[in-house]
């Protein structure tokens, strides 16, 4: 039997909801359980592919090519089951479905309301595929009061009452501040944010609150009966240092024993969390250090980059060591000289990115990093600044440009316009729709067996995420492989460039892909735990 956990939050957004589904589901898997986690988004955007990864953060791609929202990468990286097309929806697409169907004539006659149609088709959505699986995770995005909202909270309203009785439980995450002058945690906000809950027509069975001290017996049975739940599920999620002790810390906190128990299930024994406690040792004592720059533009918002600093955090695991990340706005090298800033520094990460501020800024950390013999990661745009300054500095063609930047004499990176996919072949005008056109999600790549990318995958064929409207141009191969950067991986029909690296270098690697999607802390990616390993030969030259 499918028992479903429904995850909201309150108070403030930011707690973590993402962070806590996941973390829930790790101890759930630790327990022999099949768990799959899924995510509702409320507002209008079809995906997330088109927003500012400032305002929004990252945009996770799944296998099947969904640009999803950043929650799916913690589900990943905390289950080790790769996420799909259909674990996120949105408002946005599942008004564009409804109104699509409208406009066919399938409701022909009938008004179409948020209730029923909209809820409806977030139900159908909620309960699809899930045959298999012990325990359904939804998380719902944003806070509980929030008017777009409303629909996601109706419909998992709904399924409370139509799903057989004791298959459902509904788990409030809210924010317990501590107030210095009162020298007390507070529980009114929960007690506002459960009221409002109620006022819809949920009533959470478990309290999750994010604290940074543990919550006195006086402040729990507070909550407790203001927010009618039992004393034993109000469970405190302390902030702890690594997201990766959080599935111990629920553990020790009891969220999974309170889970069970309220499905009445046997909850007894200790589930195995072996290789978190592995991970978080390695955490909380790392054997050495090592400084990696990302030159991004992005770098405000360090969410904008959430997978990225998560793989280079397992490839620290991988090593024991710990990574000190130095965020640098490429803006700043189109101005000074990036000496100075990259000094010292064990590796150079030049991430995705998309537009040209901040271009000519990555194209100087590239060749930084290539004259000073420092490890350089070019992540999809990386790859393809790193391939410019190649043929700019030593290809002899100066005006080597992308144009994503506009007309370009020399389009050393240029429009994709058609490519592969498994047997289907896609095609893009310069002209279209910017949303769900990129090529997108898993393809595949053949390496060369003896370049430096086969020996790090210990494989000469991969598969990676892919997202990007560009590609280094296959017209400058030759020009380029003569200065010692090699196409050392391409698409299987050997048309598209997937990975270059500079011969005779100690380790410079551009990817076309994101490895970074596709890294987890109990199997650090190889790309992540090369560069990490590069750097650490490098800080011993220092
Ligand atoms: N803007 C580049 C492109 O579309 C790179 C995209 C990326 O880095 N993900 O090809």
């Amino acid at each position: 039997m499918t028992r479903y956990v429904f995850i909201t939050g309150g108070v403030v957004s930011s707690l973590g909801k993402g962070l806590a589904s996941a973390a829930l589901a790790a101890v759930l898997q630790a327990r022999g359980y099949r768990v799959r986690m899924r995510k509702l988004d409320p507002y209008l955007n079809v995906d997330p592919g088109t927003m500012s990864p400032t305002q929004h953060g990252e945009v996770f791609v799944t296998d099947d090519g969904a640009e999803t929202d950043l929650d799916l990468g913690h589900y990943e990286r905390f289950t080790g089951v790769p996420a799909s097309r259909a674990d996120n929806i949105t408002t946005g697409r599942i008004y564009q479905d409804i109104i699509a169907k409208e406009r066919r004539g399938d409701y022909l006659g009938a008004t179409i309301q948020v209730i029923p149609h909209v809820t409806n088709a977030i139900k159908d959505f909620v309960l699809d595929g899930n045959d298999t699986f012990d325990f359904v995770l939804v998380e719902i995005g944003g806070t509980v009061g929030d008017i777009e909202g409303l629909p996601f909270f109706e419909a998992i309203r709904q399924l409370g009452q139509e799903l057989p009785r004791g298959t459902c439980c509904y788990v409030h995450l809210t924010l317990l501040p501590y107030i210095p002058s009162a020298g007390e945690l507070k529980t009114k906000p929960t007690q506002h944010s459960v009221k409002e809950l109620r006022s819809i027509g949920i009533q959470p069975d478990i309290l999750l609150c994010r604290c940074d001290r543990s919550i006195p017996v006086e402040e729990r049975r507070k909550l407790a009966l203001f927010c009618n739940v039992r004393e034993t599920a109000v469970i405190e999620a302390l902030d702890v240092a690594s997201i990766y002790e959080v599935p111990l810390s629920y553990r020790k906190a009891g969220l999974d024993r309170e889970v069970l128990g309220h499905f009445g299930l046997e909850h007894g024994e200790e589930p195995d969390l072996g290789r978190w406690t592995t991970i978080s040792d390695r955490v909380r004592n790392p054997e050495g250090e090592v400084s990696i720059a990302i030159v991004g533009k992005y770098t405000g918002l360090k969410d904008a980059y959430k997978s990225l600093t998560e793989a280079l955090i397992h490839g620290g695991i991988s090593h024991r060591v710990k990574v000190n990340l130095e965020w640098i706005e490429a803006e700043v090298f189109e101005r000074e000289d990036p000496a100075p800033f990259l000094e010292g520094l064990n590796g150079i990460l030049v991430p995705g990115g998309f537009g040209q501020r901040g271009a000519e800024g990555k194209i100087r950390a590239a060749r930084y990093a290539r004259e000073k013999r420092i490890p350089y990661l070019g992540i999809c745009f990386g790859m393809q600044m790193a391939v410019i300054e190649a043929a700019r500095s030593l290809a002899g063609v100066p005006d080597a440009n992308s144009t994503e930047f506009g007309e370009t004499s020399e389009p050393v990176v240029g429009l994709l316009t058609e490519w592969l996919r498994g047997n289907e072949l896609e095609r893009r005008a310069a002209v279209g729709d910017l949303g769900g056109t990129m090529r997108l999600g898993a393809y595949d790549a053949q390496l060369d067996p003896d370049s430096k990318i086969a020996q790090i995958y210990g494989s000469d064929r991969i598969s990676e995420r892919h997202r990007h409207r560009y590609e280094v141009n296959m017209a400058y191969r030759e020009r380029l492989e003569a200065t010692g950067l090699r196409f050392s991986g391409l698409s299987p029909d050997g048309l598209l460039p997937e990975t270059v690296e500079h011969v005779g270098h100690p380790w410079f690697i551009g990817v076309q892909f994101h490895p970074e999607l596709k890294s987890r802390p109990f199997e650090p990616h190889p790309l992540f735990k090369g560069f990490v390993g590069a750097a650490i030969e490098q800080s011993r030259l220092v």
